[in-house]
């Protein structure tokens, strides 16, 4: 299953631009939207602000809701685990906790050793 890739940030090229972050989120959507459909689901959204600069759409091609996690949520399950493709009932009651892997990696994942 392809990932899906939403980015939301403050600024994109040519949009807005104040800094280095919209060269940054420019790029990185065009190289994702580059990789086979196999990997990252293409095209790769990014969502602005609305600022007053951005040109109004002529039609709305779609409209969708998305759910972002909360990062300081208290909740008890992994924050993944409502778009996640191999969430079981452990990932909706239980925070996975960080751990080392062999190769040195950082994970958080309940099923990490039979995913990986
Ligand atoms: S713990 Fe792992 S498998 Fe479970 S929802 Fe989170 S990322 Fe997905």
């Amino acid at each position: 299953m392809p990932m899906r890739v939403a980015m939301l940030s403050a600024e994109c090229e040519p949009w807005a631009k104040t800094g280095g972050l919209a060269d940054v989120v420019d790029a990185l959507a065009r190289a994702l939207g580059r990789l086979s459909g196999e990997a990252v689901e293409t095209p790769v959204d990014v969502f602005l602000p609305r600022y007053r600069i951005v040109p109004e759409p002529q039609a709305i091609e779609r409209t969708q809701v998305l759910s972002v996690p909360d990062p300081i949520s208290e909740t008890q399950a992994c924050m993944f685990a409502p778009r996640c493709a191999h969430a079981i009932e452990r990932c909706r009651g239980e925070v996975p906790r960080m751990r080392t892997a062999a190769d040195g990696r950082k994970v958080a994942c309940h099923r990490f050793e039979e995913l990986a």
